[in-house]
C-alpha cells in the first residue's frame, strides 16, 4: 500500500498538500516533523507533516518529498491543534500560522547552499564516513546544494549531517547564512596532551624560562584549573594571565596548549543560581492570590484588576513559583515594548536561570535556542517571558499563562495574517493544556471586564498601591483659558511649568507625554496653504527637525526639508501640531539646566537603545523624559513625582469606537508612573476640553464609571463586547477598481446580513504605499453563529473571486478587529 503524508506549507493555501513517501519514511515520520517538498514548477518549501496516511489525492498525482529535515518532531500536537484553532477563528490558513510561528531559521529553503568553511582547519580523522564524503566533495566543488548532499550520502535526511559538519566547523550554509541557525561556539583551552604529567610540565616550564610571557600564561592556566575545575575559556585565560592573543596563539601552535570549542546558548543568565527569596505579600495581595487560586480550582480564567503599582507582579511571581514547583512550564506574556530589562531582571532575581526571554528584538539564532529549550522541557526555559509570538513555542507541559497588561492593543497582530489576539489565543492555549490563565491589568479592556462581570471569568482586585502610597493627584488644565489669558509658553501651560520647576528643585524626575513623534505632523505654507504630502500615501509628511527631513510615518519615504514652498515658491513654511521633538526643544529653552531625553520610535532603534534610556533615567542621569506611549508600559521608576500630558485631545478625538476606552487606559497608565514610592505623585493633563467625561474619570480613577458608559455605548451601537465584529479590508492600486470591488462585496454581505454591514468606507489614511484601502465592518450579534457567518462570507468571497477584474483585489479579514 502506498503511504502518503499531508503537509502544511508556509503559504496561504486553503488545503494541505499530499505527498508520497516510502514505507520506511512513513514509519519514521511523525506529525510536526519538517520535510522539504517540491511545490509548483520549481519551488521547494519547508513543510510540516500534519498526518501520515494511505489515501491518495484525487485531483493530482502526489509528488515525492525531497528530504526529511528532522529526527524528532519540531512541533507538537498541542501546537498543531492551537494553530488549527487560530486559522479557523481568525480566518486565515494554517500555513500562514505555521509561517509566522516558526523562527525563520527553521524554514530552510531551496536556495540554501553549502560551502567549505575556509577559516577552519579540518582534522579529517575527526569526521565520520558520511561527513567525510561531503568534505571531500567540497574539495572539488566550491558549493553544494542540499539536494546534491542528499545524493552524495544517499539519504533524504541530511540536516543532521549538515548540523554536525557545521558544529565541527567544516562547512557553512550560505546565502541565507544570516538567517540560519548556527550554534554559538566558545573557545576553550587546556594543556596539550604531552604536558599533562607533572614531570613533563616541569620540563616545559624549564624550557619556557626564557619566555616569561608564555610561562605566565601556562601558570595562569594552572591556577585557573585548580580553582574552578571547569573548562577554561580562552577569554578568561587572557584576562587572568595578562597575556595577549598572540602569546596564546603561539602556545597553541606549538602544541603546548590545545584549543577546543563548546556549543553554548547565546543568551545566558550570568547571575548564578542564588535566588532572592520571594517577597511577603501584604494583606491585599494575599487576598487577591487566594481569590485567584480559588477560581483556578474551578478552572476559570481570572482577571486580576490591580491599580498601577499595587504589586501585581509579586502576585504573578507567587503563581509562577507554584507552577514550577509542580514541575510545569510557565508563560508570562507581555506587550513587546513592556518587555524591559527591569522586569526581566526582577524575574531572574527570583527564578535565576530558569527564565528564558523570547521576543522580536532577539536574533533568529537566539530564538531557535529558546525554542529548543522549551521543546525539550529544559529547566532553563521553564519560565518563558515573551511577546505575543511566544504563544507559538513548543510547550508540552504548560501549567500557567499570565497575560500582563491584557488591555494592550498591541497584543493583536495587525499584519500579516494570522491577525490573532494573543490574549484570546492564550486563553485557548491554556484550555488545550489544562493550564491556568491569569489576565492582569490596572485598566482592563472592556471585553475582559465584561467577561468578569458576567461570571465567565473570575475576578480579583487590588485597589491600593503597595505600601499604601496614594494614587497620584490629577489636575486638569484648560488650554483654551490658558491661551486666552496668555499663560502659555509654547505648548506649556503656566501650571505645568510651575510643577516642573518644583519637581526639578526637589531633585525629582518628570515624565512628559505626547503621543506623536517628530517635530510637527504638518508643514504648511502660510502664503498658499500647500502642505507637502507623501507621494505614496494619502498623508502629510512629518517634520523631523534633527535630520531636517520630512518623513512619512506609513511608508518611510523622506525628503530634505524644502527651503521654500514647492507650490508657490514663497519661503513661508510653517508647522502645525507638535511632536516629542518639539516638546523637548521648548523644554530645553524653558529649563536650560535640566537634563532632557526623548523616548520614541526615533530614539529607540537598535537592540539596546530602549534599555539604555530607561537605565539612564532610572539612575537619575536625566531629569525629564519626553516620550510617546512607549513610556506607559510597566515601567517602575522610583523618583518620578510629576507626569505631564501635553495634549489629551488628540487621543480623545481619534475616530474609532474604542478611542475613549484607549484614552482612559493610556492616561491612567502614564499617570501611574508618578509617585510610586513615598510621596504622592502629581499628574497634569492639558486639554482644550477639560470637562470631557473620560478626563474626569481618569482624574477620579473611576474605572467602573468609564466601563459602564462605554458598555452602554457599545450596546447602543452594536460594538464589542455586545457584538462581535469582523473588519474586511480591500486593497488595490487602482482607485476605481477598488471602489467597484468593495461595493460588490458589500452588496453581497448586505443581502445576507442586512443592516449589520457598515461601509465600504475609506480609512483616515486611504492610500498606503500606493495601495488604496477600503473597509467594510460586519457586526455579528451575540445570537448569530460565528462559524456560519464565516462560511457565508467565504461563499461571497468565492463568487467575488470568480469575477475576473476583481481577482487582483486583496481581501483581508480581521476578526475581532480592535
Ligand atoms: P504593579 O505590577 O501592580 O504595577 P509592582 O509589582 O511593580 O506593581 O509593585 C510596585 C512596587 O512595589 C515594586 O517596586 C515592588 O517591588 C513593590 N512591591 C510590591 N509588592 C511588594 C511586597 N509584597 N513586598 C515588598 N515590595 C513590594
Ligand atoms: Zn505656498
Ligand atoms: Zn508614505
Amino acid at each position: 500500500m502506498q503511504d502518503y503524508i499531508n503537509v502544511i506549507l508556509p503559504i496561504p493555501l486553503e488545503k494541505l498538500f499530499t505527498y508520497a513517501v516510502s514505507q520506511a519514511e512513513a514509519d519514521f515520520l511523525r506529525p510536526g516533523m519538517r520535510v522539504a517538498v517540491p511545490f509548483g514548477k520549481s519551488k521547494i518549501y519547508t513543510g510540516l507533516v500534519a498526518t501520515v496516511h494511505n489515501t491518495a489525492p484525487t485531483v493530482y498525482e502526489a509528488k515525492e518529498i525531497h528530504q526529511i529535515l528532522d529526527e524528532v518532531p519540531l512541533v507538537n500536537e498541542f501546537q498543531l491543534r492551537h494553530w488549527q484553532w487560530i486559522a479557523e477563528y481568525y480566518m486565515c490558513t494554517i500555513g500562514e500560522v505555521f509561517r509566522s510561528a516558526l523562527p525563520g531559521a527553521f524554514l530552510l529553503e531551496s536556495e540554501t547552499i553549502i560551502v567549505k568553511n575556509e577559516a577552519a582547519e579540518v582534522d579529517e580523522t575527526n569526521l565520520k564516513d558520511d561527513e567525510f564524503l561531503i568534505f571531500e566533495a567540497l574539495q572539488h566543488q566550491s558549493v553544494l546544494k542540499v539536494q546534491e548532499v542528499s545524493t552524495i550520502v544517499d539519504r533524504k535526511n541530511v540536516l543532521p549531517i549538515l548540523n554536525r559538519l557545521i558544529a565541527k566547523n567544516v562547512i557553512l550554509l550560505k546565502e541565507e547564512l544570516h538567517e540560519q541557525y548556527k550554534p554559538k561556539l566558545v573557545r576553550y583551552v587546556q594543556l596539550g596532551e604531552t604536558y599533562r604529567s607533572e614531570e613533563s610540565l616541569e620540563a616545559l616550564l624549564q624550557s619556557l624560562s626564557r619566555a616569561p610571557k608564555q610561562s605566565q600564561v601556562v601558570l595562569s592556566l594552572f591556577q585557573l584549573q585548580a580553582t574552578t575545575k571547569k573548562p577554561i575559556k580562552v577569554k578568561d585565560l587572557e584576562r587572568e594571565s595578562g597575556g595577549s592573543k598572540a602569546v596564546i596563539k603561539s602556545l597553541i601552535e606549538k602544541g603546548i596548549l590545545r584549543e577546543y570549542f563548546i556549543q553554548t546558548d547565546r543568551v545566558t543568565y550570568e547571575g548564578g543560581e542564588e535566588n532572592d527569596s520571594l517577597k511577603r505579600l501584604n494583606e491585599y495581595q494575599k487576598e487577591a492570590l487566594t481569590t485567584i487560586t480559588d477560581h483556578f480550582k474551578a478552572d476559570k480564567v481570572v482577571l486580576l484588576h490591580g491599580v498601577t503599582s499595587s504589586g501585581k507582579t509579586e502576585v504573578y511571581v507567587q503563581l509562577i513559583e507554584a507552577c514550577i514547583n509542580n514541575s510545569q512550564q510557565a508563560l508570562y506574556l507581555l506587550p513587546e515594548i513592556a518587555l524591559t530589562t527591569q522586569l526581566i531582571t526582577r524575574l531572574q532575581d527570583y527564578f535565576g536561570e530558569k527564565v528564558a526571554v523570547y521576543h522580536s528584538k532577539y536574533s533568529v539564532q537566539e530564538r531557535v535556542e529558546v525554542w529548543n529549550n522549551v521543546r525539550f522541557e529544559k529547566k532553563k526555559a521553564q519560565v518563558v517571558i515573551g511577546a505575543r509570538s511566544s504563544l507559538f513555542l513548543p510547550f508540552s507541559n504548560l501549567g500557567l499563562i499570565i497575560v500582563d497588561e491584557e488591555h494592550e492593543g498591541s497584543f493583536k497582530q495587525f499584519d500579516p495574517a494570522p491577525r490573532y489576539h494573543a490574549r484570546d489565543a492564550a486563553v485557548v492555549l491554556g484550555n488545550l493544556h489544562g493550564a491556568k490563565v491569569l489576565l492582569g491589568s490596572a485598566t482592563p479592556s472592556v471585553e475582559t471586564f465584561f467577561n468578569a462581570q458576567t461570571g465567565k471569568y473570575g475576578y480579583a482586585k487590588i485597589d491600593r498601591r503597595f505600601g499604601n502610597v496614594l494614587m497620584p493627584e490629577v489636575e486638569l488644565v484648560d488650554l483654551k483659558e490658558q491661551t486666552r489669558k496668555r499663560k502659555m509658553k509654547g505648548h506649556f501651560s503656566e501650571r505645568l511649568m510651575e510643577e516642573i520647576e518644583e519637581a526639578l528643585a526637589a531633585e525629582e524626575q518628570v515624565i512628559l507625554f505626547q503621543n506623536r513623534r517628530g517635530y510637527a505632523p504638518i508643514v504648511e505654507c502660510t502664503t498658499c496653504g500647500h502642505s507637502p504630502q507623501c507621494p505614496n500615501c494619502d498623508v502629510s509628511l512629518t517634520y523631523h527637525q534633527y535630520k531636517k527631513q520630512l518623513r512619512c510615518h506609513y511608508c518611510g519615504h523622506h525628503i530634505a526639508l524644502p527651503q521654500s514652498c514647492e507650490a508657490c515658491g514663497s519661503p513661508t513654511l510653517d508647522t502645525k501640531g507638535f511632536g516629542t521633538e518639539q516638546v523637548a526643544e521648548e523644554l530645553a529653552n524653558l529649563f536650560p539646566d535640566a537634563r532632557i531625553s526623548r523616548m520614541d520610535l526615533d530614539t529607540t532603534r537598535g537592540k539596546h537603545a530602549y534599555e539604555k534610556i530607561i537605565t539612564a533615567f532610572e539612575q537619575q542621569e536625566m531629569d525629564i523624559l519626553v516620550g510617546t506611549q512607549m513610556l506607559t508600559k510597566g515601567l517602575d521608576f522610583r523618583n518620578v513625582s510629576l507626569v505631564g500630558i501635553m495634549n489629551a485631545d488628540s487621543l480623545l478625538n481619534f475616530p474609532d469606537y474604542r478611542a475613549h476606552e484607549r484614552s482612559y487606559q493610556l492616561l491612567t497608565q502614564v499617570a501611574g508612573r508618578a509617585g510610586r514610592t513615598k510621596k504622592r505623585g502629581k499628574v497634569i493633563i492639558q486639554s482644550y476640553n477639560p470637562y470631557h467625561q473620560i478626563l474626569k474619570q481618569v482624574s477620579t480613577n473611576d474605572y467602573l464609571e468609564m466601563f459602564d458608559e462605554q458598555l452602554y455605548e457599545r450596546q447602543q451601537y452594536k460594538y464589542p463586547p455586545a457584538n462581535r465584529i469582523i473588519k474586511i479590508t480591500f486593497k488595490h492600486k487602482e482607485y476605481n477598481r477598488l471602489n467597484e470591488a468593495a461595493e460588490w462585496f458589500a452588496r453581497g454581505l448586505r443581502n445576507v446580513f442586512a443592516a449589520n454591514v457598515l461601509g465600504p468606507e475609506y480609512p483616515p489614511v486611504a492610500r498606503i504605499r500606493n495601495q488604496y484601502l477600503k473597509h467594510v465592518l460586519l457586526k455579528i450579534p451575540a445570537n448569530q453563529s460565528l462559524p456560519k457567518t464565516k462560511i457565508r462570507i467565504r461563499r461571497i468571497e468565492k463568487s467575488f473571486n470568480a469575477i475576473a477584474q476583481y481577482r487582483s483585489v486583496r481581501v483581508l479579514y480581521n476578526v475581532d478587529h480592535i
